[in-house]
């Protein structure tokens, strides 16, 4: 029985040669940066989003990866997750964009709820959802990318050997993106930088490009401006 399935699957991934994705975070980057948003009605596509449709088209995979402490915290459960999913599916469907998976970790090491206050892999920029992704999807990680607004994005995309691009959305709007990171206005700014390749270059092939001007605040634990003498 064991050996059967295995053989199934070795058989589908030959059939299926693997394909690329574009991961994206939710909050700030897909929708409006609602704080542990938990609620369908509050769900508010961001400007921009139809531009997945041309992803979608050029084969990647779109596959949504949102870190949901909330749970762990005890101010909403899994069904509230997934009611919030699939209002985001229904508003996506109105602009001909269908996702090809929503993963979202739960988890957190300081939360309250027994069963999910901990540590895991899963949580970004942790690499867990964006591995689960393509394991069960048959994704081609080194070929594809991570959309985020938030330092940890960068470091998932990193941590599983995707291409990260920061979209300055959310609550990174006037923060500066990580160090070397390449940064866009927004999701259709990003769609093109996929399309063109033009995005930062896998680790090792990194050449520097301009950062944009930070304007207000530094994200924790990150300098506020490059070369702005610190007191
Ligand atoms: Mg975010
Ligand atoms: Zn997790």
């Amino acid at each position: 029985m064991r050996a059967g399935a295995s053989d199934a699957a070795r058989e589908k991934a030959e059939r299926q040669p693997s394909r690329p994705a574009v991961f994206l975070d939710r909050d700030g980057t897909l929708v409006e940066e609602v704080p542990y948003l938990h609620d369908p009605g509050r769900v508010a596509l961001l400007p921009g989003v139809a531009a997945l449709g041309g992803l979608a088209a050029a084969g990647y995979a779109l596959v949504v990866v949102t870190n949901q402490a909330g749970v762990a915290r005890g101010l909403y459960d899994e069904a509230a997750v997934e009611a919030v999913h699939r209002r985001l599916a229904e508003l996506l469907a109105g602009i001909g964009v269908r996702l090809d998976a929503v993963l979202h970790c739960p988890h957190h090491p300081e939360g309250t709820v027994p069963g999910y206050a901990r540590a895991c892999r899963c949580r970004k920029p942790g690499p867990g959802m964006l591995e689960a992704a393509a394991g069960r999807l048959g994704l081609d990680l080194p070929a594809s990318w991570l959309i985020g607004n938030h330092p940890s994005d960068v470091g998932a995309a990193q941590a599983a050997g995707v291409r990260p691009l920061f979209v300055t959305t959310g609550q990174a709007a006037g923060r500066p993106p990580p160090p070397g990171i390449a940064a866009v206005p927004g999701l259709e700014a990003a769609a093109r930088a996929v399309l063109d390749g033009s995005g930062t270059p896998p680790a090792g092939m990194q050449k520097a490009r301009p950062a944009p001007a930070v304007t207000e605040r530094a994200w924790p634990g990150m300098p506020a401006g490059r070369g702005r003498p610190r007191p």
